[in-house]
């Protein structure tokens, strides 16, 4: 789960990571408000930023100072609403605005091939850092982090000197650094990204951007992050099957499936996306694994989400029978096509095979639902599928 900017902020000011007052804003008049409060009496500036999540908001306008609070009123409105790279802005951080001596950049982040954590760092950061790790990748120092010693004193140091900060700065820039780690750490997160990390005019180094992933597997360990997700950005559906436990994951097109055991589920979605290229391009419309002792409650709960998917036009069961043999799945089928009843209205193809794949069979074919087609391949239930898909389309 990846976090807005004002909520790293805000997690960065809980483990002590200097930053500076934000306060998000959904209105014009809220950024005005905001701005009062964080306005210096002596007059300075504040800035409106976009609160997406997506990279270069800068560069598309959506990062803008102003001088007063009506002024940041005025900015706000100009950003709210905006379009940065397909996300509509709902809503801006005030925040308050920092004399800036020099950008730099960090983040640590998991590095899967390596089954280490990275962290990088350059004395070059800003707006441009992409660029730079394209055409001068000397300039970004990375330095491997052991997971078990994390980013003590010794490696902050380390991530400093190879970075080429200067003695000045090393000293503030490896603590802050430490506590970029605690908080990667204590959240159990997979990215924490500060770009810029800035030296003030004043010498303090402060976080002045943040960009953090959360790992959502360690979502037990953490009540609080369920509140940091943004209910408005889910898929309505998604958010249905996540209620019902079940592994859903939304996809763009016409035919439904649902597997059990996600390698299985998975290669279902290239055999039926291999098939749909026969028949007018079809896709397969979701991921859904169900599980291997799949009940026909849970069997009715995956049908009942997938068929009240407007974009579903037929749909794949294929199911290989294991600990929950071939003859349960088949009743588990008959009776969620009943648990549905006219809610059920779209054609279903359904492929068993496995333990007690004949007697599996014999029930579905002995209920006899109209809607109900029986497959005894997955590559020819995936073409059936496939092929109603396209006629209903
Ligand atoms: P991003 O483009 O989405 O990464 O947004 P950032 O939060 O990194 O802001 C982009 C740029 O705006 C930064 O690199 C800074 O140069 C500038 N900026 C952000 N906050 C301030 C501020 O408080 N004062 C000044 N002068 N510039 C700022
Ligand atoms: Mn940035």
């Amino acid at each position: 789960m990846d976090l807005f900017e004002y909520q790293a902020r805000d997690m960065f000011e809980r483990h002590g990571v200097p930053v500076l007052g934000g306060i998000v804003a959904t209105t014009p008049d809220e950024a005005r408000a905001a701005a009062e409060q964080l306005l210096p009496a002596e007059g300075g500036v504040v800035v409106v930023k976009a609160q997406v999540k997506t990279g270069g908001r800068g560069k598309a306008g959506g990062v803008k100072l102003a001088r007063s609070a009506d002024e940041a009123a005025e900015k706000a409105a100009e950003i709210l609403g905006m379009d940065i790279k397909g996300h509509t802005v709902h809503r801006v951080m005030i925040a308050a605005g920092a004399k800036i001596a020099t950008e730099y950049y960090f983040s640590v982040l998991l590095d899967r091939a390596e089954r280490r954590y990275l962290a990088m760092a350059s004395v070059e950061g800003g707006m441009e850092i992409e660029q730079l790790a394209v055409e001068r990748p000397e300039a970004l120092a990375r330095v491997a982090v052991d997971p078990v010693v994390g980013i003590d004193a010794a490696k902050a140091a380390e991530i400093v000197a190879a970075a080429g900060f200067g003695d000045d700065v090393k000293d503030k820039v490896g603590d802050v650094i430490q506590k970029l780690w605690t908080v990667y750490e204590a959240e159990d997160a997979t990215l924490v990204e500060v770009n810029p990390l800035v030296l003030t005019e004043d010498g303090e180094v402060v976080a002045l951007d943040g960009k953090v992933s959360l790992d959502e597997n360690a979502g037990f360990r953490h009540a609080d992050h369920a509140e940091l997700e943004d209910a408005a950005a889910a898929d309505p559906l998604e958010a249905r099957a996540k209620a019902k436990d079940l592994n859903y994951v939304k996809l763009d097109g016409e035919v439904g499936v649902i597997g059990n055991g996600a390698g299985l589920v998975m290669s279902t979605l290239d055999v039926v996306a291999y098939a749909g290229e026969a028949h007018g391009g079809v896709k397969p419309a979701n991921f859904l694994d169900i599980g291997g002792g799949a009940s026909a409650e849970v069997m009715a709960a995956g049908l009942d989400i997938i068929l009240s998917d407007p974009q579903v036009k037929s749909v794949f069961v294929n199911v290989f029978g294991g600990i929950t043999a071939c003859d349960a799945v088949a009743n588990g089928i008959v009776a969620a096509l009943g648990m549905l009843g006219d809610e059920a209205s779209k054609p279903l193809v359904v492929r068993l095979d496995g333990n007690n794949v004949l007697e599996g069979r014999a029930i579905l074919a002995e209920a006899a639902h109209p809607l109900v087609t029986l497959a005894d391949t997955m590559d020819g239930g995936a073409d059936e599928a496939a092929r109603l898909a396209h006629a209903a389309a």
